[in-house]
């Protein structure tokens, strides 16, 4: 049966009239007609995390554009203008979105705590604002969703006299509030995080020993220092040496390189690492051609030792990764004294890298 004809059959010009009257009535209303309420600030819908045609459809509720029988009464369309489905009251948008039972059905079924937002306003958007004001954005997302399906579903039942059950509605605006959330949603802005750069640990059963140069505040010292862990990042044992000669800073470093293998021998060692932050040091250790210039003999010394260990690398690694030798470093190029116990300063960088 068509609702909007008093004999209640169809006919085209009657919904065209219907259609014309209703576009008339929204821009009236927008444009600030007489009959317009204060010219609202629609933001809160636009920025509705739901699909257009969702945030559409609440606009047009709140334009009152919406053809819910009352406004087709007024419009003198219809002449009955009870809700359809109930048939207790004039069919408000209101009515047909919150205080009919079926709506209401719906309602509890959807997990929203939508009963907390009861208003007695009788006004759609004044119900929209107070709602939106209580929910988050994906709640109330899924609260406007929610509003669609219940529109769709009472037009299917208007104009199909198809009856979608309220359990189904629910079901609907759900998934489709998931999908749309899950694909929509950007994951939050955080902080992009530096980063850590820390010291890592040799592999498993491998020693590695890190070692560095420093110079005193006036320059004329240079403290070396050295410090060997294992895979698991313990301190197996650390050196200090104070030199009070006038080196460049790549020759102290090649000192502490140096100073670094003889420590791992001395102890026993057959396998281990060194690494330092001077690459030319390094590079200098790795470079198998004899090596010229007035560090030549001191990585030629390093070679040698190493050629008879098990295993051996020189590695390079930024200072960030030799904090701690550096510490060792600083502390001996200011005349600090060997002790049996790690310094506490040095102890908590070393447990801050631990693995
Ligand atoms: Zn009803």
């Amino acid at each position: 049966m068509w609702h909007y004809e008093k004999s209640g059959c169809f006919s085209v010009k009657s919904a065209y009239h219907l259609q014309q009257n209703l576009k008339t009535t929204a821009a009236e209303e927008r444009s600030g007609g007489s009959s317009s309420r204060e010219s609202g600030n629609w933001n809160w819908i636009w920025r509705t995390f739901a699909p257009p045609k969702v945030k559409i459809f609440l606009w047009n509720c709140c334009s009152k554009a919406v053809p819910v029988g009352d406004r087709l009464r007024q419009r003198k369309l219809i002449m009955e203008a009870s809700c359809p489905r109930c048939g207790y009251e004039f069919e408000t948008i209101y009515h047909c979105l919150f205080k009919c039972p079926y709506s209401r059905q719906v309602w509890a079924l959807s997990g929203m705590a939508y009963d907390k937002y009861n208003s007695d306003l009788e006004d759609v958007e004044q119900w929209f604002k107070l709602v939106n004001t209580k929910m988050d954005l994906k709640e109330f997302g899924y609260f406007a969703i929610t509003c669609w399906w219940l529109w769709f579903s009472r037009n299917k039942w208007v104009w199909e006299k198809t009856e979608i059950r309220p359990p189904l509605v629910c079901s609907y605006a759900r998934d489709f509030h998931f999908r749309f959330y899950s694909s929509n949603i950007r994951p939050p802005k955080t902080l992009v995080r530096q980063p850590i750069l820390k010291w890592s640990p040799p592999p498993n059963g491998l020693l590695k020993i890190n070692m560095d140069a420093a110079f005193s505040r006036g320059g004329n010292v240079i403290g070396i220092g050295l410090i060997a862990r294992n895979w698991i990042g313990d301190c197996i044992a650390w050196e200090t040496h104070t030199l009070h000669l006038p080196l460049s800073p790549e020759s102290a470093e090649a000192i502490a390189a140096l100073k670094a293998v003889v420590f791992g021998v001395s102890l026993g060692w057959r396998s281990f690492s060194i690494e330092g932050d001077c690459l030319s040091v390094i590079q200098g250790i790795l470079n198998s051609s004899p090596s010229m210039g007035i560090l030549g003999p001191i990585f030629e010394d390093i070679r040698d030792i190493a050629k008879d260990l098990d295993f051996f690398q020189a590695l390079h690694v930024t200072r960030e990764f030799n904090f701690v030798a550096h510490g060792l470093a600083k502390l001996a190029s200011n005349g600090f004294a060997f002790t049996s116990v790690l310094p506490s300063v040095i102890a908590t960088i070393v447990a801050s890298e631990h693995s």
